[in-house]
């Protein structure tokens, strides 16, 4: 991430940051769109490398909005939705529906029924009770894949692993029931079985997890003599949020991968399938950061400092929601003679919870009107936005080459209320 200081001012992507920030106000996500293209080009390179035929779907609830949709679609990248809204913008992006790939594990009929009339042909099917009702509202034939779980336990937070046998997510292909709904799909006219679906948790910087799970999975397919078209790893690839923290080798864990995968293939007699890949974080999470404007300090004394900020967990819940951490700093470069201290920097929101970083290490003289970026908070983040005591979504811009664009304008008060209707006595 091109984030670095001139003449002791933040930059980001060549711009001065206080400059965007009087632009466009705090918060203000920023991205690098360098950033984001580059990371769709590494894994186009990486995969391209490996395979002949291969899908890169990026997972758009780690961030979407239109103008990432044409991103992605310069891009030659596919796109993963898991709810009406987000097929909406892809679609209103102008993403080829056949390019979308329908994921969750409770599509509505509704949804179905909107991306049927919207084209949209693979749907990742995560339960029994969905393969009836898919071929139920579907006339032509549907390609499918299905959503397993290979029972591989993966070495991240709880709330974000997905892979292991106890899990809201996919058919155990331990117990049964992948293989009891393979059968299923079989016998249905209108569902076309194309292959399967994994995804083992998010944030992962080994590849062990996903060589495992190519054993578990090709032992299994080889045992139930089950051909398959598309071999669909899934995401969670892991990035940086702090300096401490290791990102997946994208060229190396990939090298780890494709060579277990060609192994289990040829040891048991199968063509190398369609693969395809769903990063989410990977490409937007240390695409941006998160300007906001410093208020209140209060200092406890002896006890600590808190900075609060003019956003909060309205535009930052991985903190609160599992104690994700961030590397935080000033935009203005710590001189040295006032030194830096360890502070909390907080929101504005009204939980003892709404807590950006514990313990941040920040100039000593940090005061109401100073400016403080939060790196790495490009996915799951706008994605994740509330507006908790009526707070504004914040405005989003795109550094690029060309220029800075706003991509998403910050939210108004009165389209805070529009939808509310007042009952007149
Ligand atoms: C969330 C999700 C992803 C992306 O996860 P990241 O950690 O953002 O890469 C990919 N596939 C599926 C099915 C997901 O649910």
């Amino acid at each position: 991430m091109s984030l670095e200081y001139h003449n002791d001012k933040l930059q980001f992507g060549g711009q001065d940051v206080t400059s965007l920030a009087g632009r466009f106000g705090t918060p203000l996500i920023i991205y690098d769109e360098v950033y984001l293209r580059e990371m769709m080009r590494r894994y186009h390179a990486v995969l391209s490398s490996h395979v002949e035929h291969y899908s890169v779907s990026y997972a758009s609830k780690a961030f979407t909005s239109l103008q990432m949709i044409q991103l992605l679609k310069e891009e030659d990248m596919e796109i993963d939705v898991v709810s009406s809204g987000e097929l909406y913008t892809a679609i209103k992006g102008g993403m080829d529906p056949g390019r979308i790939k329908f994921h969750g594990n409770n599509k509505t009929r509704e949804e179905i029924e909107f991306a049927l009339s919207q084209g949209v042909n693979l749907f990742i099917i995560d339960s029994l009770d969905e393969i009836l009702l898919l071929d139920s509202m579907a006339d032509a034939s549907v390609d499918v894949l299905l959503r397993v779980n290979p029972g591989v336990d993966v070495d991240t937070h709880e709330f974000i692993s997905t892979g292991q046998t106890d899990s809201k997510f996919g058919l155990s292909i331990s117990d049964g029931t992948a293989l009891k709904a393979i059968m299923e799909i079989e016998k249905k006219d209108n569902l076309n079985f194309k292959g399967i679906h994994y995804h083992l948790g998010s944030q992962l910087s080994d590849p062990a997890p996903f060589v495992n799970a190519l054993t578990a999975v090709y032992d299994w397919l080889h045992d139930h003599e089950i051909d398959i078209e598309i071999l669909n790893m899934g995401g969670g690839f892991g990035v940086r949020y702090t300096d401490e923290d290791i990102s997946f080798p994208v060229e190396e864990g990939f090298d780890e991968i494709f060579t277990r995968l060609k192994e289990v293939t040829s040891q048991y007699g199968f063509e190398m399938p369609h693969i395809i890949i769903e990063p989410g974080r990977s490409i937007t999470a240390e695409a941006a950061v998160t300007v906001y404007e410093v208020g209140t300090v209060k200092e406890i004394p002896g006890v600590s400092r808190y900075v609060s900020v003019d956003g909060g967990m309205s535009d930052h819940i991985r903190t609160p929601l599992y104690g994700a951490e961030y590397d935080i700093i000033p935009v203005k470069k710590q001189t040295d003679d006032t030194g830096s201290i360890s502070m909390n920097v907080v929101g504005k929101l009204c939980e003892s919870g709404d807590i950006i970083g514990k313990d941040k290490s920040l100039p000593a003289d940090t005061a109401r009107g100073d400016l403080i970026a939060v790196k790495s908070t490009g996915a799951y983040h706008y994605s994740m936005a509330s507006n908790y005591n009526q707070m504004l979504k914040p405005a989003v811009i795109f550094i690029a080459p060309d220029g800075v664009k706003e991509v998403i304008r910050r939210q108004t008060l009165d389209q805070l209320i529009q939808n509310d209707v007042r009952i007149e006595e």
